[in-house]
């Protein structure tokens, strides 16, 4: 898979992109994450400046149209395989593991991360992106959203886990869309907490039987609502 990432604020994404299981999904050749400056992209060269005022009035700036069109172009042309376009808003449709795993499916991913008070609405209008939001909540710019998204596919990519079911145990995923059981490792005693006897038993039924039961109880306590979805839809 290939992501693009278009921001105002590269550098947002350093460290991110050289830890743990995602810089090894990049080494591995599992995953090829690009970054893009839409100030690159600036029709006003000193200042690269991509913002301007709202028409109408109103607090903030805008990110304007013109460089956003000029960069999602341009960038599209960088790779041969054709991009899922994606805007990240907070009125977007919501993100879910199911959308997750539906994006995992792509080749390729362009995402657009907006900042200030978001994108003049021509950018949707003209693009006709995805617009997907992590939740009913307002982030500054679009980075962390966007590093949410691609944390959550490229974990589903083959290969990146060393352990493909440790994926379709998840909560939400695949294997039953419910709330994973819970997991307990060493020591088996601490401060009067001791770890369930079954887990300690070797009885793999037992043990997978527990687990079953446990996914069910936790998921009436916390999540009624996912109770009696489609574990496949
Ligand atoms: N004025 C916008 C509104 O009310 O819909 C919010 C702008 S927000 C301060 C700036 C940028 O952060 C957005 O353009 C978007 O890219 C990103 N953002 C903020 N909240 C988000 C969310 N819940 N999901 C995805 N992106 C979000």
């Amino acid at each position: 898979m290939r992501i693009d990432v278009v921001t105002l604020f590269p550098a947002i994404f350093d460290s991110y992109l050289t830890q743990s299981l995602l810089h090894k999904a990049i080494v591995r050749g599992l995953v090829a994450i690009e970054r893009h400056d839409l100030r690159a992209w600036a029709e006003d060269s000193p200042h690269h400046k991509v913002d301007d005022k709202p028409f109408g009035g109103g607090p903030g700036m805008l990110i304007q149209v013109e460089p956003t069109v000029a960069c999602v172009r341009e960038v599209e042309t960088m790779h041969p395989t054709p991009a899922r376009r994606i805007l990240l808003t907070p009125q977007g449709k919501r993100f879910d593991q199911r959308l997750a795993e539906d994006l995992a499916g792509s080749d390729r991913l362009l995402l657009l991360c907006g900042r200030y008070e978001g994108f003049d609405q021509r950018v949707q209008d003209i693009l006709e992106p995805e617009e997907i939001s992590v939740g009913d909540f307002v982030l500054n710019g679009g980075e962390v959203a966007a590093m949410t998204i691609i944390d959550a596919v490229v974990r589903l990519l083959p290969g990146v886990l060393g352990d493909e079911n440790s994926s379709r145990d998840d909560s939400f995923s695949r294997g039953n869309r419910l709330l994973e059981f819970p997991q307990y490792t060493r020591p088996r005693e601490f401060e009067g907490h001791s770890v369930p006897e079954v887990l300690l038993s070797g009885d793999h039924a037992a043990i997978a039987a527990w687990r079953a039961e446990q996914t069910q109880l936790r998921t009436q306590a916390r999540r009624q609502d996912l109770l009696g979805e489609e574990p496949n839809g």
